[in-house]
């Protein structure tokens, strides 16, 4: 008998099919499946893995499956149902000792399955309407406005989710000579314009002004993630055109006050990179985009005065685990004199993701009330958070006040 190679028996051994064993996709994938090592340590931390309790809900199963499908297996709706219930949170990646790129290899999965197995009607009139509306501005914010106005109509689950209008404030003039851009996003100045107005004050105040590319919209997140790839690209590729001419103009930063936008965007480089026209400028874009949290942790803040306050913060997954920036808000907001209150199980997901909360409503309204329950068990004044979307969900059904930590700054 041949002697055995000891990793064989540890790192996973693939053959994928010809349909994509020469893609790009295929060999990113190959490589990302080739590093797990089939530990389960991921499932530990998984929330859906938490909530089922199946091993194809947790990130192992989903990988076996995703590996199944790749190397020529069939997909199918049970396969498709399996890896719609993963939130992404990317949780399995923090928790990885392997550093296995799970986020990436879904994304892989999904899109393949999407080709193969066809949705039921309902489900793709849906994912259709949500592709169709939420990364147009010009689209959701009537239809919010819309909602607004017969919000005291609607049944009561529902008028939760249609926040009221707040008042942005104003917007500081261009003075300084250090100038950051800032990605306004498609659904954020609709429901809360007030949170890039704050970040415009909060960085005036400590000399720096954030100006806005008119014609820049949705980071293609939404389509990313219903995987329809190449429009995904088609937004990647417009926000560039419109970004292009202030990079040129020497802006230091891309300025992101979502982290689900900023994940996005911080993956142009590599999501383009097979795009010749604009491989190089993707790449350019993803090494200035920031979070805001980023940029005030490399700034001096004693100019900032803050009115201490009582809050629970609420660590987005797409901070925590995507943009792997644990830690930094709170570091900021305690030293700026903030009580934060313990928050258990921080690494979980609130089951906003994106939208799962409108696709997996009942396994996202279990996940929001363990999250709440958490927030709320240190009885803070406030919750604050990073993202539009987990803001939104977690004020659907909470009483304390939610909001984007940067507002807290710009009452400071
Ligand atoms: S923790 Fe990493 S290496 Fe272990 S099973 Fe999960 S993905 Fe694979
Ligand atoms: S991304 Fe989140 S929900 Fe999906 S497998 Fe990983 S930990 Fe589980």
């Amino acid at each position: 008998m041949g002697r055995v190679n000891p990793e064989s028996l540890l790192f996973m051994q693939t053959a994928l099919a010809d349909f994509i064993k020469d893609t790009p996709e295929g060999r990113e994938a190959d490589a990302i499946l080739r590093a797990c090592v089939h530990c389960g340590f991921c499932n530990a931390t998984c929330p859906t893995y938490q909530l089922l309790g199946d091993e194809l809900d947790g990130p192992r199963g989903r990988i076996y499956l995703i590996k199944q499908i790749l190397e020529g297996g069939p997909a199918t709706a049970r396969t498709q149902l399996h890896l719609d219930r993963c939130l992404t949170c990317r949780a399995c990646e923090t928790t990885c000792p392997s550093g296995v790129r799970y986020g990436r290899l879904a994304d892989i999965g999904r899109h393949v399955v999407e080709q193969r197995v066809r949705r039921l009607w309902h489900e793709r009139l849906t994912r259709w309407l949500l592709r169709s509306v939420l990364p147009y501005r010009s689209r959701f914010t009537p239809l919010l406005m819309l909602g607004r106005a017969v919000r005291p109509l609607l049944p009561g689950t529902l008028r939760r989710t249609v926040p009221p209008a707040q008042a942005a404030g104003f917007w500081p003039a261009p003075r300084h000579q250090r100038r950051m851009l800032v990605l306004e996003g498609c659904v954020q100045p609709g429901l809360a314009p007030r949170i890039n107005a704050a970040t415009a004050r909060v960085l005036d105040h400590l000399g720096i002004s954030l100006v806005r590319a008119d014609s820049a919209g949705c980071c293609g997140a939404v389509s990313h993630h219903l995987s329809a790839q190449d429009e995904a690209l088609d937004f990647m590729r417009r926000n560039i055109d419109a970004w292009w001419p202030h990079v040129e103009a020497g802006v230091e930063a891309l300025v992101m006050t979502a982290s689900g936008c900023g994940v996005m965007v911080k993956e142009y480089g590599q999501l383009l990179s097979h795009d010749p026209r604009y491989a190089a400028k993707a790449t350019r874009i993803a090494e200035l985009t920031r979070d805001i949290a980023e940029i005030l942790a490399d700034t001096e803040l004693s100019v900032l005065q803050a009115r201490p306050r009582k809050i629970a913060f609420q660590s987005p997954c797409t901070l925590q685990h995507g943009q792997k920036l644990g830690g930094v808000v709170e570091r900021l907001l305690r030293g700026l004199g903030f009580e934060l209150t313990p928050v258990p199980d921080a690494h979980l997901c609130c089951g906003s993701a994106g939208t799962y909360s409108i696709l997996q409503g009942p396994l996202s309204q279990r996940l929001l009330a363990n999250k709440l329950e958490a927030l709320e068990s240190g009885r803070p004044e406030l919750i604050a958070t990073a993202n539009i979307g987990c803001l939104v969900h977690l004020q659907s059904r909470t009483r304390p006040r939610v909001v984007h930590w940067i507002e807290l700054l710009d009452k400071a």
